[in-house]
């Protein structure tokens, strides 16, 4: 029997398929990504890891549609990106991903609920009550609703972007070094949560760490090394993770 591409696409929140793409031009030119291939699993959270350099930022980009690639096909569960135009990729940005990143992102005018509640605003979507509440109390964030981001601590800040990222039920959550910027104890209460995501609401999570402890949180790690997909772990543990990261430093180096 031939499989079609949506046959083969059928179960996975994201794809890319022989993925290639160059920085710059001529002598100058880098290649950030060499024929990648990699599947992101519905309800599954995948840690993508790598020294600096390897590719991590750029496979994210392009799989969230913030990024175009120049061979290769990118898809978001059935759509494939590279069929859609600029108009097209904002929209499944806006209605299909969400992000978390390292620097929280949160617009200093709005409160937190505010903050929230946004991307379904600029989508024209209501929340849903009953959902809202479930992800505010998730995040314990029930008393601090009314507050700017400045009157916020760096993790309570990373919990309402959390709860933005989480509240439209995007298709997938990218998370780019989402704990980078936190004490341990703020960075361990998002990984918990993160986890809790996948494991009670069967979000799908997608987070780029260069951190082994954040890592053995996924279901799965994906190792980068020049730009390709060079191992993986499932279920890892946080020492499996280093000692891989070791093996890959001292081959890159
Ligand atoms: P990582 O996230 O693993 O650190 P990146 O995806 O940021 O890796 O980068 C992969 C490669 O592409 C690196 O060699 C980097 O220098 C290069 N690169 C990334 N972004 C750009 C850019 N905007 N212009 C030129 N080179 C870039």
């Amino acid at each position: 029997m031939t499989m079609t591409s949506n046959d083969t696409i059928t179960g996975l929140a994201a794809r890319a398929v022989g993925v290639t793409k160059a920085y710059g031009t001529g002598a100058a030119s880098v290649v950030a990504l060499d024929d990648i291939s990699v599947d992101v699993r519905r309800g599954e959270f995948t840690a993508i890891m790598g020294p600096s350099g390897s590719g991590k930022s750029t496979l994210m980009h392009c799989l969230a549609g913030l990024d175009t690639v120049d061979s290769g096909e990118v898809w978001v569960g059935e759509t494939m990106l590279g069929d859609l135009g600029d108009r097209g990729l904002a929209d499944l940005r806006r209605n299909r991903i969400g992000f978390i990143f390292q620097q929280f992102n949160l617009l200093p005018t709005l409160t937190a609920e505010e903050n929230i509640t946004l991307p379904l605003a600029i989508a024209k979507r209501r929340p849903d009550p009953d959902w809202f509440a479930k992800v505010v109390d998730a995040l314990g964030l029930a008393d601090r609703l009314t507050h700017r981001p400045s009157e916020l601590s760096g993790g309570q800040q990373q919990r309402v972007a959390s709860a933005r990222a989480l509240l439209p039920k995007p298709d997938v959550i990218f998370a780019d070094e989402p704990t980078g910027n936190l004490d341990s104890r703020s960075g361990t209460e998002i990984l918990r949560f993160l986890r809790r995501s996948v494991e009670e609401f069967g979000q799908t999570i997608v987070m780029v760490t260069h951190d082994p402890t954040a890592a053995a949180y996924a279901d799965r790690v994906v190792f980068l090394l020049d730009g390709r997909l060079v191992h993986e772990l499932s279920d890892p543990d946080a020492d499996e993770v280093l000692d891989t990261m070791k093996a890959l430093d001292s081959l890159g180096a």
